[in-house]
């Protein structure tokens, strides 16, 4: 390891450079000025929003109840802004966050269709040098990866897609202008939660619709409907103790810790029924895995809520043989993304819509008018990739990332991620990820992980700030010890032998390692806090 100490500092353009402008970047450019900091953000799209901004498609909506999944730094805009539904649009978030940057003047300091190329850590100026790819090169003491954990989509890669004579359309870069499906004959490739949300609205405008299903996903009912003006005065009026309990809970979500949890198999028959027809009717696929957490670890537990899920999918579906084919069985339930739908499974007793199972007949290739299978062609005029995304670290991985003796983040990261919690990695001093590998990230409400981190990021660098403290970077024995830990938590559970891309099954050539940390949003919290409260324990200060 060497010395982290460095020269004195430098002066730079900026205390902090941030790349991207989603939730994570936006507030952390807000908290960073009210602590007195300069800061540039560096958005690739030429709006801000992240995720909103670019994921545009039909029936785009988070799967999280607006109300939570929305900042809570301030008690006014949380007032203030109202929200329509229980599950928000895609369109309704951008404006959100439009409101959010226009409300808190963050625009002026952000460089939107502008793309960070390179950040290289200059060791003898204690500095972050990055280069944009409009030829900026700019100096910044910090910098702060505020890139997304889904913010790469996988390109197509299918043989013959570059033949194809219609229209393609990506879901995470769908175009701004309607596209208009009446009468076409149109193909989702996909059924992950992306696509369990785009299909419902296909279905409703195409005159036919083709799903080509590799993987039967589990998905729950949204419940989704409008968000009563009364009910969300009652919400707002007790906003404190709702987002406290999110904070502390599992997920990020205001389902408390249970004291003590019951074991799903010694719970008696008849009220573990009660409890998941409960839950089916309320709908949220937070709240199912929250209220009952041993479903992710124990294979009994999770059989038997998983047959439950497969009999209403049953029950659903009126022709048997598709009913089977979107039966999830080659994974337990929860350990691919558990989806959230508004009538998926409803969709397949439309006269107008196809499922096509690639297990059984995978695609041989795509044609100049539709799409062959190994038993059958079919004709198509447009085609849409639900494929998803290079998750967790597809954007960092994006940038020539040097730390400490020109150290590659790809390199460092050969054999997976390396951080420590999930807030830094050894070898790349002052820079900090948002909701980074091996922190609780995509298996949480994002939007309370990424306050917490935005909140102990800057309080950090105040802290160095008062404390004259040039540099910090995570130790290596503390990194080793919190992957161990991120490894043992995941190996209790059910998650790491499903292929999915919480372990980057879904990339070719992409080390298999489980990324998310599955400790707990609340206890995550406390083990960051106790750090700091630790004058920043694991991490060389220098
Ligand atoms: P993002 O919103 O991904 O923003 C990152 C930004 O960084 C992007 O705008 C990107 O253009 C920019 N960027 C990346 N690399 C560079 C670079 N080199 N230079 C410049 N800019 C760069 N989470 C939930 O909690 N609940 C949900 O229901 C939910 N639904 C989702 C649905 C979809 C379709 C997707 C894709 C994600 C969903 N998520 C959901 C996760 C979602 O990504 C987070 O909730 C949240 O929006 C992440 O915010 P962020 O700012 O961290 O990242």
């Amino acid at each position: 390891m060497n010395d982290p100490r460095i020269t004195p500092p430098q002066a730079t353009d900026f205390d902090v450079a941030i790349v991207g402008a989603g939730f994570a970047g936006l507030y952390m450019l807000h908290r960073l000025r009210e602590a007195g900091f300069t800061a540039r953000v560096y958005e690739a799209g030429d709006g801000v929003g992240g995720t909103w901004y670019w994921n545009r498609y039909p029936g785009a909506r988070c799967d999280i109840e607006s109300v939570d999944y929305s900042y809570s730094f301030s008690p006014e805009l949380e007032q203030d802004w109202q929200w329509s539904e229980r599950y928000p649009r895609q369109p309704e978030i951008l404006a959100y966050l439009n409101h959010v940057a226009d409300r808190f003047d963050l625009r002026r300091d952000i460089e939107l269709q502008t793309r960070v190329t390179a950040a290289h850590f200059d060791e003898q100026a204690g500095l972050w040098r990055v280069e944009t790819d409009r030829g900026q090169h700019v100096t910044a003491r910090y910098c702060v990866m505020a890139t997304g954990c889904l913010s790469l989509p996988k390109q197509p890669d299918f043989p013959g897609v570059e033949r194809f004579a219609g229209d393609c359309y990506l879901t995470a870069a769908w175009p701004r202008q309607d596209v208009d499906l009446t009468g076409k004959r149109v193909g989702v490739i996909g059924t992950g939660s992306t696509a369990i949300q785009v299909i419902p609205q296909v279905a409703r405008q195409a005159a036919h619709l083709t799903v080509f299903q590799r993987t039967a996903n589990f998905s729950v009912p949204a419940r989704n409907g409008p968000l009563p003006a009364a009910e969300q005065q009652r919400i707002k009026a007790d906003y404190r103790a709702r987002r406290d309990i999110s904070r502390d809970s599992l997920f990020g979500v205001p389902v408390p810790m249970p004291a003590a949890p019951r074991r799903t198999r010694d719970i008696p028959p008849a009220e573990l029924r009660q409890t998941l027809e409960t839950l089916w009717a309320q709908g949220g696929a937070m709240s199912l895995l929250a209220a009952a957490p041993d479903v992710i670890a124990d294979p009994e537990a999770n059989a038997i809520v998983a047959e439950f899920v497969r009999e209403k999918i049953r029950a659903t579906v009126k022709d048997p043989k598709v009913a089977e084919l979107l039966c999830p069985s080659t994974h337990p339930l929860g350990t691919k993304r558990l989806c959230l739908d508004t009538e998926y499974y409803e969709t397949y007793n439309r006269d107008n819509v196809t499922l096509v199972d690639l297990r059984a007949t995978p695609i041989e290739r795509i044609t100049e008018h539709g799409l062959r299978t190994s038993d059958a062609e079919y004709p198509l005029d447009v085609l849409i990739f639900a494929t998803g995304f290079d998750a967790m670290t597809g954007a960092l991985n994006g940038i020539d990332i040097r730390g400490r003796g020109g150290l590659a983040l790809k390199q460092a990261w050969a054999q997976g991620p390396q951080t420590y919690l999930g807030l830094a990695s050894t070898g790349f001093p002052n820079m900090f990820l948002i909701t980074g590998p091996q922190s609780p990230s995509v298996f949480s409400n994002m939007v309370v992980s990424i306050e917490q981190h935005v909140e102990w990021i800057a309080d950090c660098m105040a802290y160095l700030r008062q404390q004259g403290i040039a540099c910090i970077e995570a130790s290596a024995p503390a990194q080793a010890g919190w992957v161990a830990h991120v490894a043992d938590v995941a190996n209790g559970t059910l998650l790491p032998q499903t292929d999915s891309w919480y372990v980057g099954a879904n990339v070719p050539g992409k080390p298999r390692v489980f990324t998310p940390y599955l400790g707990g949003v609340g206890p995550y919290r406390q083990q960051c806090q106790q750090v700091a409260a630790k004058g920043y324990e694991g991490f060389e200060l220098g």
